[in-house]
């Protein structure tokens, strides 16, 4: 009889070592050198067509036609000279990953002839047979189909000979049918908020843009161990698995030195990276065994975004060339740490000065108070609906698991910046803010420079000030960080522009401009006390404390994404014309269904391994006991017998009570997901998914660990998390 576990092992052990031949090139020379950049651009356009181009990027203007097929013209050519022969419109839709058609450029002629050709409408708008991605009901099956457009904003790049249009994907009634189209929404209504109230300020500010800065964390297996464990294969996590003797709790391995193979692999997937302008910066082993980070310098949202979706790709291609498989789960392992990625953000001025950075003189210090307590006060009133936005199946395994954030969402800002507030608010109660005596440098306390050591080190807090950016860390390693940046943007240009307004009145009723400004200020600073936490967001005191202040802790993604709905979420997004209610009754639709899958397949996977892998071998390895009993029982005489058999019997009698559990329980698992799959209603079937079939998992799972320790380990047919977490 074969083991494939053993199997696998044998291939690892008898696989040569790889060789790679990484010359030591300076990231200068490769650098973007497979996007189509400036210079790339300036290289490959005429004078007119580079300037109309800039003009799209940097003031959203229009393309005409023929300039559209200028554009094209010298796109392709700089494709072909880096060797391309397809293109693609590259698009994120609503799966959580991204997609693409690849055409060739081609053109027949007469005589069984063609040539390379990529005409202008080919660039800015394609009509992909996308009649199978999610809709939630937008985009009936038998309606008009949806399409793609060109976002300029993006660089196009080169991978696998196929130059790809970054693009935004909608309905051709206009409805957005992926995450580019809102984000590029949310970023425009930030723009225009936080520009305006920049020019409270400073008069010159003519634009904002949001900066974002992600950290990408991983795991690494090896191939062959991963392709021996059906439940990784399809469901990217573990559904069972006893606990490695030793895994990380000697912290041996986070920041310990890269494994050689490992480093290989990234510098590998780094200079890739790097060809394709995605300026990865940090790299580090994690926490838990074969878990690793790595993070790039961050970049204007939009960009930072498609780099992100662009990496994780890139890290999976990599991988399997150094015989890995990256995986980017939340949880792909019980009682280690899961994945997140942080998400840095930030907000840029158009004169490339950082809005969430304290200034040196009392004026700017003044405006990055503005901002931090616009940011903390956004927070504040749409927790939940951040919380509706980092929601998924991977990511309930960590959100309240004492490794990630919990799922009650709250503001960190560290001591110093706690005592300015304190001291804003104090000096209100005293009334010594006179709106004559209203002068900056009395008013703005000051905040010291060095700062940014002082917020970095409360690692529990889901959403925390480190110094010149705000890290929302709740983010899970497979997200698209679209979605928590749609949020973000949004909430943050709803609140700037609600901020700006309630200024505005109070100058309309002869308030002076220093002294409204500071007026509602303050009045946030009271209002959003209570998302605000210093402590150890691990604690329980701190779940307490938080279900008194009347912060929600919603631990699922069906109640967490019910927050979409909300009356007061509706408006945020519509009144933003970020989305309409009907797009956003379809993400949510969407996204309950992707849990209720998610669910659904854990459930099933689990279930067949359990009948055909797990209880098989068990019986085997009892019939073992059992002859052994028998064996006994013939060589020894009666009263030996029954004292030296005791322990095995014991141990077939356990054998049987754990099967005899996972049987029945496999059973009633079916049993659930059918009345589950019978409810029509996509809520009360996520529901049922969550509450019915869910905890199942986590039942059966239980006794199959158990039967791991007991059998033989030579019969014992998966991979164990020993191999997985250790082998590098
Ligand atoms: P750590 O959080 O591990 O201490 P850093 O503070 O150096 O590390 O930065 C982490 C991430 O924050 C990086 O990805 C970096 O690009 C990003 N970051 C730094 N400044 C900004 C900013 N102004 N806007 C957005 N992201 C930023
Ligand atoms: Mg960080």
């Amino acid at each position: 009889m074969e083991n494939i576990r053993f199997t696998a092992l044998e291939v690892i052990l008898k696989r040569p070592e790889l060789e790679f031949d990484l010359k030591n090139e300076r990231v200068s020379a490769i650098f973007g050198e497979m996007t189509f950049n400036r210079s790339a651009m300036q290289e490959f356009l005429t004078a007119d067509a580079f300037a109309g181009l800039i003009n799209v990027i940097e003031k959203g203007e229009t393309i005409d036609r023929k300039m559209a097929d200028q554009i094209a013209a010298g796109m392709k050519s700089w494709a072909m000279s880096k060797g391309a022969t397809h293109f693609t419109h590259w698009f994120h839709p609503l799966t959580g990953a991204t997609a693409e058609k690849h055409d060739a450029f081609i053109i027949p002629e007469e005589g069984g002839k063609a040539i390379e050709n990529f005409k202008g409408d080919e660039l800015v708008q394609q009509e992909p047979d996308a009649s199978s991605f999610p809709s939630g009901g937008i985009r009936n099956t038998f309606e008009a189909r949806g399409y793609t457009a060109w976002d300029p904003t993006s660089y196009a790049f080169i991978i696998d000979q196929t130059l790809c249009i970054p693009t935004i994907f909608v309905s051709y009634t206009g409805e957005a049918l992926d995450f580019k189209a809102p984000l590029l929404r949310s970023l425009a209504a930030l723009d225009k908020a936080a520009t305006q109230v920049c020019r409270l300020f400073d008069r010159d500010v003519n634009k904002v843009t949001a900066t974002l800065g992600w950290e990408q964390e991983y795991f690494l297996v090896d191939n062959a161990l991963f392709k021996v464990r059906p439940d990784l294969m399809l469901t990217g996590r573990t559904v069972f698995g006893h606990a490695s003797a030793k895994d990380q709790q000697l912290s041996d391995h986070y920041f310990g030195t890269i494994p050689e193979r490992v480093y290989h692999f990234m510098r590998h997937f780094e200079r890739e990276a790097h060809r394709l302008g995605i300026p990865v910066k940090t790299r580090h082993n994690e926490v838990a065994p074969n878990q690793f980070e790595c993070a790039p310098v961050f970049q204007e949202a939009n960009l930072s975004v498609d780099q992100n979706q662009l990496l994780m790709h890139l890290l999976e291609r990599i991988a399997r060339k150094h015989h890995f498989q990256v995986l980017l789960h939340e949880k792909p392992y019980k009682g280690v740490n899961g994945s997140g990625k942080h998400n840095n953000w930030s907000l840029m001025s158009g004169k490339r000065e950082n809005l969430l950075t304290p200034g040196k003189t009392p004026k700017s210090n003044f405006r990055f108070l503005v901002f931090l307590v616009n940011v903390i006060q956004a927070v504040n009133r749409h927790a939940d609906l951040l919380r509706a936005h980092i929601a998924s199946a991977g990511n309930d395994h960590r959100l309240g698991a004492h490794e990630a954030p919990p799922a009650i969402i709250s503001v960190f800002i560290g001591s110093q910046l706690t005592r300015t507030l304190d001291e804003i608010e104090k000096r209100r109660k005293k009334g010594r803010m006179s709106p004559e005596g209203m002068e900056l440098n009395i008013t703005i306390p000051k905040i010291p420079e060095i700062l940014p050591d002082n917020t970095d080190r409360n690692r529990t807090s889901p959403f925390a000030f480190t110094g010149n950016k705000f890290e929302f860390r709740a983010v899970g390693s497979s997200a698209n960080c679209a979605g928590p940046m749609i949020a973000l943007n949004t909430i943050v240009a709803d609140q700037l522009r609600h901020f700006r307004n309630e200024v505005d009145q109070l100058v309309a009723k002869n308030v002076k401009k220093n002294e409204a400004i500071f007026q509602v200020m303050k009045k946030y600073i009271r209002e959003s006390h209570r998302i605000r936490y210093e402590g150890n967001n691990y604690s329980k005191e701190w779940e307490e404390e938080a279900s008194g202040r009347g912060l929600s802790n919603i631990r699922s993604t069906p109640q967490a994404l019910s927050a979409l709905l909300n009356p007061e979420s509706v408006r945020l997004f519509v009144e933003n014309q970020i989305m309409t209610e009907r797009e956003i009754k379809a993400r949510y639709e969407i996204q309950l269904e992707n849990y209720t899958k998610k669910i659904q397949i854990e459930s099933r996977v689990l279930g067949d391994l359990a009948t055909n892998h797990i209880i098989p071998v068990a019986i085997r390895y009892q019939n073992m006991l059992i002859e052994n009993v028998r064996g006994l029982k013939e060589v020894l005489d009666s009263k030996t017998f029954v004292k030296l058999s005791r322990n095995q019997m014991q141990s077939i009698k356990d054998i049987s009570g754990h099967l005899e559990e996972i049987k029945n329980m496999v059973a009633l698992m079916l049993d659930e997901r059918k009345a589950a799959n019978r409810l029509d209603d996509s809520v009360k079937k996520a529901m049922a998914y969550n509450q019915k079939v869910f905890p199942y998992l986590d039942r059966i799972r239980y006794h199959i660990d158990k039967l791991e320790l007991m059998v033989d380990d030579e019969l014992w047919p998966l991979p164990k998390y020993r191999e997985l977490l250790f082998i590098k």
